[in-house]
């Protein structure tokens, strides 16, 4: 199971948790997953530490789910999930967190189709919302940019590279590793009509 070409530059240990990862995406496209570690057992041998090999930042929208759609188990991802993968400080932080203390060398943003956070702010943009404050002034840079961006799939696109933008610039700890070769960020999105996600 090995025929995802990925780019040469990327760094060999994330570039191999990515082909594993699309490699589980594919699994999950044509139906047949495979991942095992899903039991009691699973939890139990990872009762008192966690090893997982890659982070990924989702959508909290219920159709996008890390683990299914990855074909993984219990203990492999460390997934944060918010609406919009809208990058605030404790999103951040929590990345942080999985980069220092865990040493895990993939970081995949995961956008996707028919995002809710990107169609409100799409339709309220240039307003200031009394709802959902922090959520629209992590996305609407990105109409500052871009006003006549009109198609939600690819404003969530625009999206997900405006987030790395903002991981570089916001936290040192993430900046330095990406400077170093210990982290890759890989940036996704979700195709809801096929289930595959795509390198952006
Ligand atoms: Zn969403």
């Amino acid at each position: 199971m090995d025929n995802v070409n990925l780019n040469d530059e990327i760094p060999i240990k994330a570039k191999e948790e990515l082909k594993k990862l699309l490699n589980g995406n594919r699994n999950f496209v044509i139906g047949k997953p495979t991942a095992k570690n899903m039991c009691l057992d699973t939890l139990k041998k990872y009762a008192f530490h966690q090893e997982p090999f890659a982070i990924v930042l989702s959508c909290s929208d219920s159709r996008v789910v890390p683990e299914i759609i990855f074909d993984c188990g219990i203990g492999e991802l460390f997934v944060i999930r918010v609406a919009g993968i809208t990058a605030g400080p404790n999103v951040i932080e929590s990345i942080e967190y999985a980069v220092k203390k865990l040493k895990l060398p993939l970081l995949i943003l995961l956008g996707h189709d028919d995002c809710g956070v990107m169609k409100y702010a799409k339709e309220h943009y240039p307003e200031e919302t009394e709802d959902f404050k922090s959520i629209i002034s992590c996305v609407y840079p990105v109409l500052d940019k871009n006003e006549d961006i009109n198609c939600h799939n690819y404003f969530a696109k625009q999206h997900t590279i405006w987030v790395e933008e903002v991981l570089l610039q916001k936290s040192k700890i993430i900046r330095c590793a990406v400077d170093k070769g210990e982290l890759y960020i890989a940036k996704c999105h979700f195709d809801h009509s096929t289930g595959i996600v795509s390198l952006i």
